[in-house]
């Protein structure tokens, strides 16, 4: 297997790292998106296979056992997210370059064990009220989801210096930008 480079994009939900991340794709033929195994339930027009695996907890749990995933969280009480190593391995083999959107433990995490081969980017939202607007605007969880992720993000957002960059994202377009040369630059390098 060749192995390629590891761009991996944290932040608290709602700090609009998935955005940035469907732009770099866009932007980069040589990246490919991480797809991640989850035991949520799909939200919105989300795909099986395209945007997560969704699978039960008890495979989830099987795969934890069977040290199939490179890293995993219980992200939300009772709720499983992790990268499986096939995941990775697929993309190389394709030659390609894989991109993660992905929690800030989860990423610290993958950054601590490819080193060098990794670029760890902290998507940082203009404030917290901005985040929580965010989160709320989006009509998808449920009031108890929501207290949770509010909780979560405050927590998260003290993690910033831990990360190689931190991407203000103020301006979506600016942030975008700024993404396509930090990401640019290292798989030039
Ligand atoms: P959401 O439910 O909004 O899709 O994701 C919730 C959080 O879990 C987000 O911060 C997302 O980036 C993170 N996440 C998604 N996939 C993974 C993964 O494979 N591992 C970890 N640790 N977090 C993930």
């Amino acid at each position: 297997m060749k192995q390629g480079k590891l761009i991996i994009f944290s932040a608290p939900s709602g700090a609009g790292k998935t955005t940035i991340v469907k732009h770099l794709l866009q932007k980069y033929p040589a990246l490919s998106f991480s797809i991640s195994a989850t035991t949520r339930e799909s939200r919105g027009d989300e795909q099986h296979e395209k945007d997560y695996y969704f699978i039960s907890k008890e495979a989830f749990l099987h795969k934890v056992a069977h040290q199939e995933f490179v890293e995993f969280e219980e992200v939300y009480n009772g709720t499983f997210y992790g990268t499986l190593r096939s995941e990775i391995e697929r993309i190389w083999d394709a030659g390609q370059h894989v991109i993660f959107d992905i929690d800030v433990e989860g990423g610290l995490r993958l950054k601590r064990k490819y080193e060098e081969d990794a670029l760890a980017i902290f998507v940082q939202p203009p404030s917290l009220e901005v985040l929580k607007e965010r989160l709320s605007g989006r009509g998808t969880d449920s009031p108890e989801k929501l207290a949770e992720r509010f909780v979560k993000a405050e927590k998260e957002l003290n993690y910033a210096d831990k990360f190689d960059v931190i991407l203000k994202n103020y301006d979506l377009e600016t942030a975008c930008a700024e993404a396509e040369k930090l990401v640019g630059d290292f798989l030039n390098k």
